[in-house]
């Protein structure tokens, strides 16, 4: 099912000289992690070393790498190209082939007009056969190219769906190609059109309304707890591709001149548990937007977003409510 690209990896680790290869792998990829190991050390006079740790995205490398290994391969994301990490860092896309023959067809009768294609970086290579057979099948489709934290056409993170920009003034409804909920979600809420989602994992299709609409009403009540906070804690990420450090000072001055107090909080990895020690109402977070989403039931204090924040403090107008994310330079 996965493509791991051994050939292409052996070759940059020989151009490289690197004697010991540090190996960086989602939590699904993971259980590849050996296997590929001994393909490497098989393949070249290197030795691997698994990196335990979670990785979540081509945001999240491993920034200590250099104190054990010459050269880091990260598999499973695209890199960022605005993200700069120097030329020791690879990354492997790790492309997805998978049946979708079954689901194609269903997915026909939910989309409605021109239809907007866009998928994670596993599918993109998929795109081409997608977009033939819905033409084939009487819907024009239409792709975008997200801003310089993007790497392909059609391709979004779950931070980043600047590929829909251009293109949501021209279709009647996307469809997204990929396993989970937040990517078509963060599309359904900035746009308001049909998202329908081909999940190649899951071999289902669904569409997102409803989800859209339960988001919106738990964002809502977020909002509405926080509005009588007055102490706020900043969560700052200090992973290279999350770290917002400006936007989390330009936060707290907000708060500031509206007379609240702030605190800024640096983290690694975000965790209920670590809010412990600290006296706030409520936290605000400005690393992965997908945080304050997924793991809002897991604190125990209203856990914003950036774009949430500027609600509660009067400066932005629900009905101009959207998901956070991380633009490119
Ligand atoms: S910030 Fe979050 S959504 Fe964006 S690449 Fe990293 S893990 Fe993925």
């Amino acid at each position: 099912m996965y493509d791991f690209r051994l050939d292409e990896v052996t070759e940059w680790i020989v151009d490289k000289g690197a004697r010991t290869i540090a190996l960086q792998l989602p939590e699904g990829l993971k259980v590849h992690g050996q296997a590929i190991a001994e393909e490497i050390e098989y393949r070249t006079s290197g030795k691997c070393i698994l990196i335990g740790d979670p990785c979540y995205g081509a945001c999240d490398v491993d920034q200590r790498f250099l104190d054990y290994a010459d050269v880091l391969i990260q598999f499973g994301h695209a890199e960022i190209p605005s993200m700069e990490i120097g030329s020791n860092v690879l990354f492997v896309e790790v492309f997805m082939n998978m049946d979708i023959s079954k689901l194609l067809p269903q997915s026909l009768p939910l989309l409605k007009g021109i239809v907007g294609v866009l998928t994670t970086v596993q599918h993109v290579k998929m795109l081409p056969m997608i977009r033939e057979w819905l033409e084939d099948h009487g819907h024009q489709t239409v792709i975008g190219k997200g801003d310089s934290r993007i790497v392909f056409e059609g391709q979004v993170l779950g931070c980043n769906i600047s590929a829909v920009e251009p293109l949501k003034d021209q279709v009647g409804s996307f469809l997204y190609i990929g396993s989970g909920d937040f990517h078509p979600l963060s599309i359904a809420v900035e746009t308001d059109l049909p998202v329908v989602v081909i999940d190649p994992l899951m071999q289902e299709v669904r569409e997102l309304s409803e989800l859209r609409e339960k988001i919106l009403r738990q964002r809502h009540g977020a909002i509405a707890r926080a509005s009588q906070a007055n102490k706020f804690a900043i969560l700052v990420s200090t992973k290279i591709g999350q770290n917002r450090m400006e936007l989390a000072w330009k936060l707290r001055c907000m708060l500031e001149e509206n007379g609240r107090s702030a605190y800024l909080i640096a983290l690694e990895e975000f965790h209920p548990d670590r809010m412990l020690p600290f006296e706030v109402d409520a936290y605000v977070s400005t690393a992965c937007p997908r945080i304050a989403i997924d793991d809002y039931l897991r604190y125990d204090k209203p856990l914003l977003t950036p774009v949430e924040l500027e609600i509660v403090l009067g400066l932005r107008d629900w009905s101009n409510y959207r998901l956070d994310t991380i633009a490119g330079n």
